[in-house]
């Protein structure tokens, strides 16, 4: 494929985000032949990916009739975005000049130009600020229960969930298949969820709903052992002796980097023509969740992406800004996923000593008694989406240092022993052994670089 000959270092068209608004327009601007460029995000405002890799399956998108995990579909838009020509970076963008014409993007490392911006960076999880909050975060406090829900520590134990919302119903029954019991701290007199969700939460005799509560704080050693919570009606304090505590109490859209340049709603939702893509600012448009106070699904996000694409496409081209590429084949090469959701743990017979990646205790063990070089061991589980953003990274950076260090996956749901041995409180965290000594150790997804200059150091 070819850049347009007369590419002058501005893009024709900016999309910010990865969830299913971004990867949508992507796949629609890359097919009109703009080779739009996709900031994916990465820490500010949550994972590659966006929200969908936080969940396991998704069973309302359709063409999936069994349904399909979460950072599975994810896989599949980038992939499919990626086939048609969109070119990816893998960052946050900080700001966005609305006023510079072509717009100026700044990112965590350096600045783009662009004609058109889609906006598609969704929503982050909310925190609840409670005391030893930050003390407790990853030591027991999670905001992922999907992720975290599979760590040895909340094998069962007790465990609470806040919120009164479907994400909390669907975090509490999920992680009844982890603890002995689960406590719904809920901060009204009822639930928010739909009426199959609430049905689900009140069959369950591993649930015990407190109603009017709050959480006040949280309390232990190394990890967390209990919570203090007040009744918010009779003021009544006590402790509930919890080891996990999971955060389902909502997002904060993820709008700060604009500043005050667009309109937003009262809500905080960025303020669009009512049923359509454009904001407040000409060539600036807005799709996904960021934008939606109402719907806020996979599908819906996934339309509005579609929407803004082609309207920033006409846009562009009503303007005369669009510089469009030229294919050498109309039909691109076939995709391929970078992540390979079904691999093999490696047994005696499939080991192999020189292998620069393998899955599995047997691997690890035999690598760590017997190989001269480092090893990378990635703790990860099934339905945890940030292991699904960084597990290719970290395949990338022991492929770009050819041979000189090998890579492991344990799946801690597997392994539970190897993890607990570990002391693996999360996943994904990745490990990294030289001659059987712990050098260094990484908790959720990180850049490539700091893995690289770690490993580099050792070799
Ligand atoms: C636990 C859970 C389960 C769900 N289950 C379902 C389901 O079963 N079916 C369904 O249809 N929907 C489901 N949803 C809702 C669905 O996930 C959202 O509606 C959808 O993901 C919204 O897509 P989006 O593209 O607008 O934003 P998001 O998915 O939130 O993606 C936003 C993207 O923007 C990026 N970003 C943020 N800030 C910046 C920045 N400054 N710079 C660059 N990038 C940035 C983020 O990294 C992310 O990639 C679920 C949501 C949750 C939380």
């Amino acid at each position: 494929m070819d850049q347009s000959e007369n590419y002058s270092g501005v893009e024709n068209v900016v999309i910010v985000g990865s969830g299913p608004a971004g990867y949508t327009a992507a796949i629609y601007a890359a097919r009109a032949n703009l080779q739009p460029l996709l900031i994916t995000g990465f820490t500010s405002g949550g994972i590659p990916g966006g929200q969908l890799m936080t969940t396991t399956f998704v069973e309302n998108f359709p063409g999936f009739p069994d349904g399909v995990l979460g950072p599975e579909l994810m896989d599949l838009m980038k992939a499919q975005a990626v086939r048609w020509g969109t070119k990816l970076i893998e960052s946050d963008v900080i700001s966005i000049d609305s006023k510079s014409k072509p717009f100026k993007l700044s990112l965590l490392d350096g600045e783009i130009f662009s004609n058109a911006v889609i906006i598609a960076t969704g929503a982050s999880a909310n925190r609840l600020g409670i005391i030893n909050e930050a003390d407790y975060w990853s030591k027991g406090i999670s905001a992922c229960a999907i992720c975290d829900g599979a760590t040895p520590q909340f094998r069962d134990a007790e465990l609470a969930v806040v919120g009164g919302g479907d994400s909390a119903c669907e975090e509490a029954v999920y992680l009844t298949k982890y603890g002995s019991k689960v406590h719904l701290i809920v901060r009204s007199a009822q639930l928010r969820a739909s009426a199959a969700m609430i049905d689900r939460v009140k069959a369950n005799d591993k649930i015990t709903i407190h109603w009017n509560t709050s959480v006040v704080q949280a309390k232990g050693n190394d990890w967390l052992e209990k919570i203090e919570i007040i009744n918010n009606k009779d003021k009544n304090v006590k402790e509930v002796f919890v080891k996990g505590l999971f955060y389902a109490i909502g997002h904060t859209h993820n709008t700060n980097f604009l500043g005050n340049q667009i309109d937003i709603d009262e809500k905080g939702y960025i303020k669009c023509k009512s049923g359509r893509p454009e904001t407040s600012i000409e060539g600036i448009f807005a799709a996904g969740d960021v934008a939606d106070a109402e719907w806020r699904q996979g599908v819906t996000a996934a339309g509005s992406g579609c929407m803004a694409a082609l309207a920033s496409e006409r846009w562009l081209s009503e303007r005369n800004l669009s510089r469009l590429i030229t294919r050498e084949q109309p039909e691109p090469v076939k995709s391929h996923s970078d992540n390979n959701f079904i691999e093999e743990e490696v047994t005696e017979k499939t080991f192999d000593m020189n292998s620069e990646w393998q899955k599995g205790s047997y691997a690890l063990r035999k690598l760590y008694h017997e190989s001269k070089k480092p090893i990378l061991v990635i703790f990860s589980s099934p339905s945890c989406g940030p292991c699904h953003v960084l597990k290719p990274q970290l395949k990338r950076v022991i492929s770009e240092l050819n041979g000189k260090v090998q890579g492991i996956e344990i799946d801690i749901d597997k392994d539970q022993d190897i993890a607990n041995q570990a002391g693996i409180n999360g996943t994904p965290t990745v490990q990294l052994f030289k001659d059987k000594l712990l050098k260094k150790q990484w908790k959720g997804v990180k850049q490539r670089s700091e893995f690289k200059e770690a490993i580099k150091n050792l070799i």
